[in-house]
Formats: structure tokens, sequence, C-alpha cells
């Protein structure tokens, strides 16, 4: 683990050394796939079944055979194939089936005919277009073969995913158990949300937006509360939380203020890195290993939990359920339309607004004022606007990064 420094670190090193020392999960369990939403593929799951099933046809018209297509003497139609409904009887020489789309072809056909190119006459039809092998038929398998596999492992199971496995007749999947992950915030002023405030105190906000988003992630959040800025309180929370959880996550007190008690105990426990990260918001930052469980230290600042929970505990948790984590997250350029105040050394995450513009061009604002305990410069926001370290004061006109925000602040 990199020792204490008072050196401003880089977020891409602190999240690299972060990433590097982790084990991802390995428990798991079977599920209904009706529970298995937001949970983690713990195997690869291959397709019991071929899709299609059977031959099909693709449109509605006539199956044939090429080999009855020689003459141009009308064909009698021998009988009707429909969805749900295959053609089972004998099919004579010489004539052809009528079929719907989604209709099991019948044995023997070699092209589907679309109606539009079969005139119907006295005694059958007569087929007036070009027929090519193969026109018309969905192939047994052609989607997914037997055996193929569907869903790697480590995949988070959604409206996208399960659909999926439905198709193929899968009604359990095998998934990561989900993480456990412990809660805390300290701060003497804090009240519970919901209570009334008395003098000098401040709602929680930082416990409620992370549990949010740790919900979002499929984790199973272990709320343990608000606790006094005690050395003692903190101590015993920090072992609750080790006895019960895969990952803990504290905020506040991580600065040098009298009652900062989190940092300096953290200290002493010993496994502990502290970065100063070279970001705004989000500088104190610490990281590192319990007994059993992994430790996130977040800034009190509630925007500067939120950026520090997106920017380094939303990947540690990635990781950990075993999805790949990007380097590079998805980031777009924008021209700002407003001057965007930035001091150099820190790579800043301001909180803007993206819109198309009507020349099609990506254009972004920000959302006003940027101070870390500003929360609601996210409520309007988008995007991050996401300056690199060695920016300066950016014009009107200029090209700026952008990060779109993600579900886990968008829904
Ligand atoms: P700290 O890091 O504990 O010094 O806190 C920095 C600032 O964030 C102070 O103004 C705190 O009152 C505020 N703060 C700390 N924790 C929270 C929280 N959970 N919810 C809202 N504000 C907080
Ligand atoms: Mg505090």
């Amino acid at each position: 683990m990199v020792p204490f420094t008072t050196e401003l670190i880089s977020l891409e090193k602190a999240k690299a050394e972060m990433l590097g020392q982790l084990r991802p999960l390995r428990d798991h369990l079977s599920v209904l796939l009706e529970d298995a939403v937001g949970f983690i593929t713990a195997l690869v799951i291959t397709s019991p079944i071929n899709v299609p099933s059977f031959d099909n046809s693709a449109m509605d018209g006539y199956a044939v055979r090429l080999s009855d297509l020689q003459s141009n003497q009308p064909l009698k139609v021998a009988g009707k194939a429909c969805a749900g409904t295959p053609f089972i009887s004998d099919w004579p020489i010489g004539s052809v089936v009528r079929i719907m789309t989604g209709a099991p072809v019948p044995t023997g056909c070699n092209a589907v005919v679309i109606q539009e190119n079969a005139l119907e006459v006295e005694g059958g039809v007569l087929i007036n277009a070009p027929v090519q092998p193969g026109q018309n038929i969905r192939r047994i398998g052609e989607d997914i073969a037997c055996g193929q596999p569907v869903l790697a492992a480590g995949v988070r199971l959604g409206a996208a995913k399960l659909p999926l496995l439905a198709s193929l007749g899968i009604t359990e999947v095998k998934v990561l158990r989900k993480l456990r992950v412990a809660i805390f915030s300290t701060g003497n002023e804090l009240q519970e949300v919901g209570q009334p405030l008395e003098d000098g105190q401040i709602y929680d906000i930082n416990r409620f937006a992370i549990s949010l988003m740790l919900h979002k992630l499929g984790c199973k959040v272990i709320d343990l509360g608000i606790i006094k800025d005690d050395k003692h309180a903190i101590l015993y929370a920090c072992e609750e939380a080790d006895r019960q959880a895969d990952i803990v996550i504290s905020t506040g007190g991580m600065s040098v203020g009298e009652t900062d008690f989190t940092k300096i105990l953290l200290e002493e426990l010993g496994l502990i890195t502290f970065w100063k990260l070279a970001i705004k918001p989000g500088k104190p930052f610490a990281f590192g290993r319990f007994a059993n469980s992994w430790f996130c230290g977040l800034p009190g600042n509630p925007v500067s939990a939120v950026v520090t929970f997106y920017q380094l505990v939303q990947p540690l948790i990635t990781a950990l359920t075993g999805q790949s984590v990007s380097p590079f997250p998805p980031r777009l350029r924008a021209r700002a339309t407003v001057r965007l105040k930035k001091s150099p050394d820190y790579l800043e995450f301001q909180r803007g607004i993206m819109k198309r513009g009507t020349d099609g061009e990506i254009q972004v604002r920000s959302t006003g004022h940027q101070g870390s305990h500003i929360f609601s410069s996210f409520t309007a926001a988008n995007c991050f606007i996401v300056l690199e370290r060695s920016r300066g004061i950016v014009e009107p006109g200029e090209w700026v990064d952008i990060e779109p925000f993600n579900a886990l602040l968008e829904e």
C-alpha cells in the first residue's frame, strides 16, 4: 500500500492502487429469474436450446420446394401453417403451403415466397418472381446456437439481459451474493432526515445519498447511522461494520479539524492509506483494509462525498463484483457556453448541464456556484464537466470534456 504522503495524488493513480489490491467476490448462490434483477452473474451462461428452435417463416406467403417451380402451371395450395399451428399433413409434389410469419416451415420446404409475389388463380397460385434457395426462412439456431455462451460472468442482470434468459427457458441463475456495504456518517451536527432540526444541526445527506447509490449498484446496505465525533464511538462503529460487511464507508471527519477523529483513528488502525487526491471536490479520501473488509473514508461535504463515491467507490464495487472496470469512463467533448472558473493543480468535476445545440454540437454550461456544500448543483446537472489538472480558466467557446451522469445519479 502506498504510504501516507502529503503529495496530491492523481485520481488515476489512486484508482489503480485501489483496484490493484482487490480480490473479486466468489461466493455465489442460485436465484429464480424473477428475483435476479440487480444481481451479477457468477458464471458464464450458455444457451440450453437453439433460437429459433425450428426453421420458420420470416414472412406471410407460401412455403415452396424449388423443384416444384420448374413449370409455370398454377401450384395447388396443400394447406396452411400458422405460428403455433404447423402444417403436418402430406405435402404433395407440385403444391405449395400457405404460411404465416413465425410458422414452422414444412419438411422439404426450401424457400418462402412473399404473398405479394404469388398470384391467386383458378386452381392455385402462380409464383411471379425469382426465388432464391433459403429465402425468407429463419434457420434453427441462427440467432443463438444450443451451447453458445449468451452472458459472461460478471454481468449485471437487468431488463436488457433477463428477458433473453427467459426466452431460452432458463428459470434459475447462479449469481454472486450481494456485496454487503456498511455505512455510517460522522458529525456531532448531523440529524436524521425526518427529525426536527435543533440549533446548529444539519440533515445527514451523505448517508441518504450513498445508500441510494449503493442500492442502485445492487449492494446490501448495512446502515450504522450517525456516529458522534468521538474516538471510541467511531472505533466501535468501525469494528461493528467490519464484522458485518465487505466494504465499510464512512463520511466526514477526514480533515484536520479538532473533531476530525476518523483520520487520526484510522492511522492508528494501521492498514489505511490516506490520499490527498488532486481532485476537486473530494480532496481527502482514505482507503484501506480492516480485518474482514475494505474501508473507504469519504469527505464530509456532501458534494465531495458523492463525487468520491462516484469516481472511486463505484469502480471499487464494480471490480469487487467481477465486472470489468474501464479505466476510461465514457466522456464526450462539448463546447463551454459560459466562463468556467478553474484553479490549476486539481482535476475538477464541475456539475454541468449539457445539451445539443441547433448546429448539432454538444454544449455545456456549469450549474453555477460550485462550492462543495452546494448540493443543489447536482440536482440541476446532467453531467460532470471534467477539467484537467493543468487547465486554467475556461473561456466561453473553448472545448471541454464532459462525463454524462450514469444511472447512479440520473434515475
Ligand atoms: P467534515 O469533513 O466532517 O469536516 O465535514 C465537512 C462539512 O461537511 C461540514 O460543514 C459538515 O457539517 C458537512 N457534513 C459532514 N457530514 C455531512 C453529512 N453526512 N451530511 C451533510 N453535511 C455533512
Ligand atoms: Mg465532521
